[in-house]
Formats: C-alpha cells, sequence, structure tokens
C-alpha cells in the first residue's frame, strides 16, 4: 500500500489512541457523545479561539460560543468557511447532520438549525474535541 504522507487520516487508530486519549478517541474516532454538561467548555467565557483536538486546526472563535443550555459547548457559526464537514447521520433512528473536522475527519458533534442568533445554527460539540487557545 503507498504511504500517503499528505492525509492525516493514514495515522493508525493506535496513533489516534495515544494522541487523543480514551475519552476523546472515543468520541472523534468511535463517533461517541461525551455526558451533557460534563465538559468545562460549557460555561461561555474564553476569550479566543477553539482548536481541533485531533489536528490543531482552527474550529470556531470564542465569538461564535453561547450558552444552549444543552448540555455541550455550542456555537452559532464556524471559525471559517469550510473549516467544518457536515455529514448527514441516519444513526439512532434520526436523521441529523453530524459535524466533522473539515482537515483530520474527526467526529465532533452535531449541527441543528435551531440556534437562537442570527445565524439560526447551533452547532453541538463535544467539548473534549476542543483545546481552547
Ligand atoms: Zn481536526
Amino acid at each position: 500500500m503507498a504511504h500517503d504522507q499528505h492525509s492525516s487520516s493514514s495515522k493508525s487508530e493506535n496513533e489516534w489512541l495515544d494522541e487523543l486519549g480514551f475519552e476523546a478517541f472515543r468520541v472523534m474516532r468511535q463517533n461517541g457523545t461525551e455526558r451533557p454538561f460534563s465538559s468545562p467548555l460549557c460555561r461561555t467565557g474564553h476569550q479566543g479561539t477553539f482548536l481541533c483536538k485531533g489536528c490543531g486546526a482552527d474550529l470556531f472563535d470564542s465569538s461564535a460560543q453561547f450558552d444552549s443550555g444543552c448540555g455541550w459547548p455550542s456555537f452559532d457559526k464556524e471559525a471559517s468557511k469550510g473549516a467544518l464537514k457536515e455529514v448527514l447521520d441516519k444513526s439512532h433512528g434520526m436523521v441529523r447532520i453530524e459535524v466533522r473536522c473539515a482537515k483530520c475527519d474527526s467526529h465532533l458533534g452535531h449541527l441543528f438549525p435551531d440556534g437562537p442568533t442570527a445565524s439560526g445554527m447551533r452547532y453541538c460539540i463535544n467539548g473534549v474535541c476542543l483545546i481552547p487557545q
């Protein structure tokens, strides 16, 4: 098999587990969900950006964060167009839009069109995927 140096998804599952630790690996590489209200990032107030724990890509700006009360960190837009990838998710008997990091293809959370701000969007993101910077 050809070695692809350009693709971060060529990382083995063991390498991901080493880098991310068990909880982030379970969420980001196995489409898991962290326990609601378990992330310290549910609270707004961080000033700066939120980076992808998988690859360091800039995913969200703190100005986009709002307190949705849903139990997961929530944002109303991505840091820049194309930072995130949207995938149709029909698991668990629901039709939802899954949100992935466009760069490393890690699962982050889901996107719901019921946000309270002007964008109308609510990116419901597992805090364990994010590094506040
Ligand atoms: Zn990433």
